[in-house]
């Protein structure tokens, strides 16, 4: 049941984290079944699902159904031809990683005068097939970040390599935190709301949780597989 996985993960969250439920792949009913139990912080991975999706939870809105106050956050890797799909609906995109993606969200925010929230998403993991941000090209975009008006620079978000060994995942994340801290002491002026760190997916948040995150971003333990 989905409300008993959000009650038995939310018993052991700090209250400081915030949970985002990974939706992706899931029907709206289940998203639907969260939002009764509580749950308004909501990730999605693909531009078109999540456009759909949040238009059918517009048009329960308009007849009636209340869920004004849900939320999305954007996961997955964006394409900069799918930003409309997108930039309009989310309060947050965690999987800033390239230069260009920042660029071309800052100049659709110019367009239409909003600021989106980023997270940028830092590589780390062994796997090759990660996508991400080295380490380097973070500070460089950071000592720019004035350039982007129309983004706001909000933190990291992170995953560890894909294992059951804990100790590379723990290494992982503590990578992860230090870039994050230091990041974030080194542009204490320039970017002050630079504070969020989103690590923790269903394998390994309660890992995550020992390394300071102030998100987690869970899917299957919460929804169940997908299909
Ligand atoms: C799918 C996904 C998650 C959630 O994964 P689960 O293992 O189902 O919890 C978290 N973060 C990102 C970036 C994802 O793509």
């Amino acid at each position: 049941m989905i409300s008993d996985n959000l009650l038995s993960i939310n018993k052991e969250l700090p209250s400081d984290v915030r949970l985002v439920a990974v939706s992706k792949f899931h029907p709206l009913e289940s998203i639907l079944e969260a939002y009764e139990a509580g749950q308004r912080l909501f990730a999605e991975s693909r531009p078109q699902e999540l456009e759909k999706k949040i238009k059918s939870l517009r048009t329960l809105g308009s007849s009636g159904r209340e869920s004004s106050d849900i939320e999305f956050h954007f996961i997955g890797h964006l394409q900069t031809n799918k930003l409309k799909l997108v930039l309009p609906y989310v309060s947050m995109v965690q999987s800033v990683d390239s230069r260009h993606l920042l660029e071309e969200i800052d100049k659709w925010g110019r367009g239409c005068g909003k600021v989106t929230d980023i997270l940028l998403e830092i590589h780390v993991a062994a796997e090759e097939t990660k996508s991400g941000l080295y380490e380097e090209e973070i500070l460089d975009i950071l000592w720019d970040a004035q350039k982007y008006r129309y983004v706001r620079f909000r933190g990291l978000m992170g995953m560890a390599t894909n294992t059951d060994d804990v100790e590379t995942i723990k290494a992982d994340f503590a990578r992860i935190s230090q870039c994050f801290d230091y990041y974030r002491d080194l542009f204490a002026d320039e970017l002050p709301d630079f504070d969020q760190l989103s690590i923790g997916m269903s394998s390994d948040w309660r890992i995550a949780l020992e390394y300071h995150p102030t998100m987690v971003r869970i899917g299957t333990a919460i929804f169940g597989e997908r299909q």
